[in-house]
């Protein structure tokens, strides 16, 4: 089958796809039924198991006491009874590895009874505790083979649920997952310890202003994910696209984005019909899916749950990844999470709302309606400020891999540089207090539209920013820089650290000015505030982030703008950085190291799949396509030649000249590529990213022209134009 019958045959398809899933009916059962139905959460907790045992559960659940092991019998019996209910056959710790994926291991709850027969079995410590081996993850050198132990560790915070298949279910069970040593192999571990961190540091705050009922105060977390749909059959007929997430190759189509039409545009049928199935999944494994709607590049989608806390919410949103792209394919379409999978047109991200809040004190950073006056979300308000100022180069850090190289730093939303949108009500207080005192703060007021048959809106305090990195959006910050295929986990283990170190700062400072005395505590909220927003407002900017007259004022601001992953990962191994995640037991040197070393690792393995992609599809799809049509025209000119006409060669030129370019450059990246770029992890990475990137555009770009010349019926690969707009 040439390239081009399989694209006939994929347009074929598309336009006769019939969905295989039947349809829902919410008439018949409103979500209100099945919402939460395979889950094991507090509900069935306190159904299934004794008084003490669930009192028990729940303070830990909720306010982060020591888990008590001897009821993990008691429980188990609870969870495979409701689990064998619901058709479990299998129970798996589901963990969730480096590679930012989520992993699993599947056991049967059948063990031989002695008899010839098997018993459904299923004790508190296979609850407690797995090991799934699992040897072949990266652990950056923490797993050597001689002590190669690693082990799963139920927690507790994160419920059991059960994962649907037509022909059986298993029940998960989310686990940290730590070596031999109890290091940490994982995203869910450093999580945790940051959530005990910075609930510690916030305690301390406070307690300043007169709460001491140690209501467990957490860090809250919404991620919006955007997401691209294309239909199936392009997807398997470009290699890129399947093998990478991204296409390497692809001419800019006549219309992309430029007209605006899809943004917030009325879904498409059988996309609206995946969100419907998707978020009905979704509901059942309890993720509090609330938003949907396009995005602005041609076939871009968002979806984004009500925000829970940050350990819940990473664990719904690895479900969001994985429900997407299961879901998707039952719609005859694939989910593609990846930052870039399209040049030209937006990438895509994930917005990661964060915050802290506490059972008794709501949202900490919820100004009210008077944010000069309360001066406690005033100083948790400028910890977070202090806290990006000072590890802006860790936040870039946290959010660099392969991928996101395409968004931040290259001409795309939100810059490499990290600076806070404040907002004009918040940086009017800041300036206030700078000179001297806040009095007041900038109204509300309400929005007249002019319409009697409308009512009148309350206007918010603050415009929205959507090119800043990192702004404050009336109760919350939202960090918009993370990648579309990332864990949160790393963004919210730094935010985490790097605000308990500012909370941790603060409260010593107010502790000791005050001594106690609660008189004394204005004046000294004052003059914190004050020498805080006087040392880190550098960091605060509220203008147009894409401006280029920005990168150079956040130069001289002395704001670091790291471009790419591999000039942004080396953070991660400087002495602040390895001290601040020690200091808040978050991670240890060796932990720390060993994630820089395995996020190089990945990126190099990235690029290099990308580069031998690039030679593959070049030598094998695009050149025999373009030396086809070199044949065809040359033909041509032989032809009139012979019968004495007169013409001019000029495709037929170009077309040369452009094969002759695509050999030559694809055999430049194949050199390149193959060659050894250096003795360290990151010696090699900065080779790929410095020689093999920018060698792998130079094919794309003799083999983009040749896409705009060669004959349509030629091409082998499903174009932009097809991939984006045939839906
Ligand atoms: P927008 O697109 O306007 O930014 P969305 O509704 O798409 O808004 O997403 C906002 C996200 O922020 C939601 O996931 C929401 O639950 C979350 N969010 C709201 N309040 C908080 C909070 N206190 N902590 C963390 N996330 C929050
Ligand atoms: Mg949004």
């Amino acid at each position: 089958m040439s390239g081009s019958t399989s694209r006939q045959q994929a347009i074929a398809a598309v336009t006769n796809y019939q969905p295989i899933s039947p349809p829902l009916n919410f008439a018949k059962t409103p979500s209100s039924e099945f919402y939460g139905s395979n889950v094991f959460g507090l509900t069935e907790m306190q159904k299934r198991l004794p008084k003490q045992v669930f009192k028990s559960l729940k303070r830990t659940i909720e306010k982060g006491e020591k888990l008590d092991c001897s009821l993990a019998d008691t429980v188990a019996n609870a969870i495979k009874a409701w689990a064998i209910e619901k058709g479990a056959t299998h129970y798996a710790h589901v963990f969730y590895p480096l590679t930012g994926l989520t992993a699993e291991k599947h056991d049967s709850f059948l063990v031989p009874d002695g008899n010839g027969g098997a018993v459904a079995e299923f004790s508190g410590s296979a609850l407690i505790q797995g090991e799934p081996d699992a040897s072949s993850f990266p652990s950056g050198g923490i797993r050597a083979t001689f002590e190669a132990r690693g082990y799963t560790a139920w927690d507790v915070t994160s419920p059991a649920y059960i994962l649907e298949n037509p022909n059986g279910t298993t029940l998960c069970i989310p686990t940290a997952f730590v070596s031999w040593t109890g290091e940490a192999l994982d995203k869910k571990t450093p999580l945790l310890r940051s959530m005990q961190a910075i609930n510690v540091q916030a305690q301390r705050i406070l307690k300043l202003f007169g709460h001491v009922d140690g209501a467990l105060v957490a860090s809250t977390a919404g991620p919006e994910q955007e997401y691209f749909l294309i239909d199936r059959n392009f997807y398997f007929a470009r290699p890129d696209l399947y093998t990478a997430g991204r296409t390497l190759f692809g001419a800019k189509p006549p219309k992309g984005q430029e007209l605006e039409d899809h943004y917030f545009g009325a879904i498409p049928e059988r996309v609206l019909a995946f969100m419907l199935e998707a978020e009905h999944e979704l509901f059942k494994l309890g993720v509090p899916i609330k938003t949907r709607h396009n995005e602005v590049a041609p076939a871009q989608y968002e979806v984004a749950p009500i925000f829970e806390t940050a350990n819940l919410a990473t664990d719904h949103q690895q479900l969001i990844m994985v429900t997407l792209r299961r879901v998707a394919e039952k719609y005859g379409m694939a989910c593609l999470l990846h930052e870039k999978p399209f040049a030209g047109v937006n990438g895509s991200g994930k917005h990661v709302n964060w915050s802290l809040g506490s059972s008794s004190q709501g949202n900490l950073l919820d100004p009210g309606h008077t944010p000069h006056a309360n001066m406690q979300f005033l100083v948790f308000c400028a910890a977070v400020i202090r806290a990006v100022h000072k590890y802006a180069s860790l936040l870039r850090a946290v959010v660099a891999h392969a991928g996101n190289d395409h968004r931040l730093g290259a001409n795309e939303a939100p810059p490499a540089i990290i600076s806070v949108f404040l907002g004009d009500q918040l940086t009017d207080v800041f300036e206030q207090i700078k000179a001297g005192g806040a009095k007041s703060s900038k109204g509300q007021g309400t929005l007249t539209v002019g319409v009697d048959v409308l009512p009148p809106l309350p206007k918010d305090a603050g415009d929205r920013n959507r090119t800043s990195p990192f702004a404050f959006t009336g109760n919350r910050f939202e960090f918009r820089a993370v990648g579309s295929s990332q864990s949160i986990a790393g963004p919210l283990v730094a935010m985490n650290t790097i605000v308990s170190e500012s909370l941790d700062y603060c409260a010593t400072v107010l502790e000791k000015a005050t001594g106690g005395d609660v008189a004394k505590l204005p004046g000294a909220v004052q003059t914190l505030l004050k020498e805080i927003y006087d040392k880190h407002g550098a960091i605060v900017f509220n203008g147009d982030n894409y401006a280029e007259a920005w990168h150079q004022e956040a130069a001289k601001r002395g704001l670091p703008n790291f471009k790419t992953t591999v000039d942004s990962l080396p953070t991660l191994g400087t002495p602040e950085i390895i001290e601040l995640f020690e200091k808040y037991h978050v991670l240890s040197k060796r932990e720390t190291e060993s994630r820089m070393d395995i996020y190089l690792e990945q990126y190099i393995k990235t690029i290099n799949v990308e580069a031998k992609l690039t030679v593959e599809i070049s030598k094998t799809m695009i050149f025999p396509a373009a030396i086809r049509y070199q044949g065809e025209l040359a033909t041509t000119c032989a032809n009139l030649k012979a019968i004495g006409y007169t013409f001019d060669t000029d495709t037929l030129d170009k077309v040369t000249a452009l094969v002759k370019e695509l050999q030559d450059t694809t055999a430049a990246l194949e050199k390149i590529a193959a060659h050894h770029g250096g003795s360290g992890l990151l010696e090699e990475a900065t080779y790929y990213s410095t020689k093999v990137v920018p060698a792998m555009l130079t094919v794309r770009k003799a083999a983009d022209e040749l896409e705009g010349i060669v004959a349509d019926d030629h091409w082998p690969l499903p174009t932009y134009q097809e991939m984006l707009f045939i839906k």
